[in-house]
């Protein structure tokens, strides 16, 4: 059998230098670990533009749709700023999103025990948080229709639609039930029920596929505006949550800044199964490009290895591996190794970004 195979789309800004640490980790594995990944490189984004005058090629799309993973840098940055929404880096990554069909976003919260002070609340209420939101991500509010700014009676009305088909649902609610049965067994579904038509037909057809096909995965259901208090009071209490897209938005992102810094956090983007079985799958962290630091050694290379570590987990069933790689960043975290972004001003000599990378090598060594 052929090895897995993984796209590299590094794209602009720090995500080539974020990146190179990612390689450095695929090419242990395979020395280390016996686990070797065909890997193949594009351009997206602004270097696509750059070479091709579009920000994704369609044989980089091609390439796409046919490889087990993909992992995505970053886009942007100032110089594409004056570009037609067109061909701006952004709509790379936006049709990669659409054409493999990705209606999955995993976006976890975890905070590792050496960054529990970084958190804006209190350290009991974060410690050991592990908590895995799955946003829709392909339909909703921000694709409904109709849409758009009309005049009426003499003044503009701005109109977006919610739509859910049952399918639609069906299919993100799948995800999280067997994304709960890898993990802490629990779903809480959120939606506003109470206000939206779309929110009712959510809560039932979650509600029958853990009925009929995930009876023993413990279902709960709870009002987006109240889930989003809860996240705040006590985070613990969630496993898995299943939500919409513009719900997972603004849940997502808030529950990632429980866990600190914008450089630590990882995504997912999961599809419907391929013939080996596998689901179309791309991995990002979820910063942009930083042109503030680019080309500076300073970005943080974490959020973008935890999303190789998802690749690990949920596109090769390597959940093993991908324990190890974690737990040899929870390890370089407790030694007090820190990028600038994971420093206050009096903390102390931040690493390079190529140093961090080293001393997780290290710790992967030391794993052995
Ligand atoms: P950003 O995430 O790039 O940066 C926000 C802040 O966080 C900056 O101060 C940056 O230095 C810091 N930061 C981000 N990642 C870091 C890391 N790994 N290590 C250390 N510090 C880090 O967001 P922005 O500044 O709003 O956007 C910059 C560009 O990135 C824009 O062109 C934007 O469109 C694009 N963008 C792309 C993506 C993506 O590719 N998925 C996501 C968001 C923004």
């Amino acid at each position: 059998m052929s090895n897995p195979s993984i796209l590299i789309l590094a794209g602009d800004g720090i995500g080539p230098e974020v990146m190179d640490e990612v390689k450095k980790i695929i090419t242990w594995f395979g020395a280390k670990r016996d686990l070797a990944f065909d890997v193949s490189e594009d351009l997206v984004g602004g270097a696509a533009y750059d070479a091709h005058g579009t920000p994704l090629t369609d044989a980089t799309m091609d390439k796409a749709q046919n490889v087990d993973a993909v992992l995505l840098g970053a886009v942007g940055g100032p110089k594409y700023d004056v570009l037609d929404f067109s061909v701006k880096p952004e709509r790379g990554l936006l049709r990669l999103r659409k054409e493999m069909d990705l209606f999955a976003n995993l976006r976890p919260a975890q905070c590792f025990d050496a960054l529990a002070d970084f958190s804006s609340l209190k350290k009991d209420v974060v410690a050991g948080l592990d908590i895995m939101i799955v946003r829709e991500l392909t339909s909703g509010i921000y694709f409904g229709e109709p849409r758009g700014i009309i005049v009426e009676n003499n003044e503009r009305v701005g109109i977006n639609t919610q739509r859910y088909t049952e399918s639609e649902i069906e299919r993100v609610a799948r995800s999280a039930f067997e994304l709960a049965k890898r993990r802490g067994n629990k779903v809480c579904s959120m939606e506003k029920a109470n206000v939206m038509e779309s929110g009712i037909l959510w809560r039932e057809v979650v509600q029958k596929i853990h009925d009929e096909e995930y009876p023993e995965v413990e279902l709960s259901h709870m009002y987006a505006d109240a889930g989003a208090m809860q996240l705040c009071r006590w985070p613990k209490q969630f496993d898995v949550i299943v939500t919409d897209n513009l719900f997972g938005d603004l849940l997502s992102d808030a529950a990632a800044m429980l866990t600190g810094s914008l450089g630590m956090l990882p995504s997912a983007s999961l599809g419907a199964p391929m013939a080996n079985g596998r689901p179309k799958a791309m991995y990002e962290p979820v910063h942009g490009s930083a042109p503030d630091i680019a080309g500076e050694g300073k970005a943080n290379p974490i959020a973008c290895i935890l999303s190789f570590s998802m690749a690990l987990r949920y596109s090769f069933d390597l959940g093993a591996e991908a324990d190890r790689l974690e737990a040899a960043v929870e390890k370089v975290l407790a030694d007090g190794v820190r990028t600038a972004d994971l420093l206050g001003p009096e903390d102390g000599t931040p690493v390079s970004t190529s140093e961090m990378g080293d001393k997780i090598i290290a710790a992967l060594d030391a794993s052995l």
